[in-house]
């Protein structure tokens, strides 16, 4: 079996296409389009380009976005000082601290600075709370483009069995909260380094995400005939037939697992633009229920 790749990148412009139009509506009605806001400290050059990325997308799709520049070494004062500043802007409809900060030891404190209104990375607790609830909530982008490319791609998730690898905070819990939820259906498997056999439950899986941050954690022999899988990871891997002397590798062993699964997502051009993708659907959501609240 050869697996249908699940193409992030195409599905993504589906979704920026109705995100823009959207985007061109609420500017027709009310003269005003959504605004992100991006608090970048240091020049990690990841990071640097995930938030020029990030950029580029809000333009294409009409979402004016204001960045905050600081240095690597700005104090804990300074950068919650932007992340305020963010919040009193009237033209700013979410806000995004882009991580890893230089000191990771303040980043919970500013994120529980950001107004929840504007949470577009849905991190804050408040967003988490409601989010686990069943509440309204901004839902974190990468999750929430998980089960969206699910969903497009036409995988039924009630009643599957999910297996998710991974449980950090930004992606493998919220996600596992998200498929487990009331009308999503799924049975929610949560793996980690202390699972013992991690193999025996991808191996019972009618859906295997993996994000874990780590090559190869997905290998064939772990996956049945005919599951779907989704690679979240992105990895450096060195290659020195490639300029930059690495190339972007997930967490799967994609060539042989893309033989026995029936549906699979690439690194790149899988789950990366998916993320994109739901923060711009985040920001014109906050957009649309700042100017409802205010009305
Ligand atoms: P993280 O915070 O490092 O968390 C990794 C999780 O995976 C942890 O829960 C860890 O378990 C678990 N883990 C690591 N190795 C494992 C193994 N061999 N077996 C089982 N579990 C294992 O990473 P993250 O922020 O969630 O990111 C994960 C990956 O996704 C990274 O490659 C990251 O670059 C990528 N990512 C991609 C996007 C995107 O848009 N495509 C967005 C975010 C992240 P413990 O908790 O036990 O340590």
């Amino acid at each position: 079996m050869s697996a249908r790749i699940l193409d992030g990148k195409s599905i993504a412009a589906e979704l920026r296409a109705e995100i823009a139009a959207a985007v061109a509506a609420m500017k027709a009605a009310t003269g005003r389009v959504p605004g992100l806001g991006v608090v970048l400290v240091g020049d990690n050059p990841a990071s640097r380009s995930y938030v020029t990325a990030k950029e580029k997308a809000c333009a294409a799709a009409g979402i004016h976005s204001r960045e905050i520049n600081l240095p690597a070494q700005s104090s804990r004062e300074e950068i919650l000082a932007a992340v305020r500043a963010l919040n009193a802007d009237d033209a700013i409809d979410g806000i995004l601290v882009q991580l890893p900060l230089p000191d990771s030891s303040i980043e919970r404190e500013v994120i529980e600075a950001i107004d929840p209104a504007k949470d577009v990375d849905g991190f804050h607790p408040t967003n988490v709370g409601r989010m686990v609830l069943g509440l309204p909530s901004f839902v974190p982008c990468t999750p929430n483009g998980v089960v969206e490319i699910l969903r497009r791609a036409g995988v039924p998730l009630a009643g599957a069995s999910v297996v998710v690898v991974g449980r950090s905070q930004i992606v493998g819990r919220p996600l596992s909260i998200l498929l487990s939820q009331k009308g999503v259906d799924a049975t929610v498997t949560l793996c980690h380094t202390r699972t013992k056999d991690i193999a025996r439950h991808t191996r019972e899986a009618d859906i295997v995400v993996v994000a874990a941050g780590r090559p190869h954690t997905l290998t064939a022999e772990m996956v049945r005939p005919g599951a779907v899988v989704i690679d979240v990871g992105v990895n450096r891997v060195p290659d020195a037939s490639k300029a930059a002397g690495y190339r972007l590798a997930g967490d799967v062993d994609f060539d042989a697992v893309s033989a026995k699964a029936s549906a699979i997502t690439p690194v790149p051009g899988g789950v990366g633009p998916m993320t994109i993708a739901m923060l711009l659907h985040n920001t014109v959501e906050a957009a649309r229920r700042r100017r409802s609240a205010a009305s």
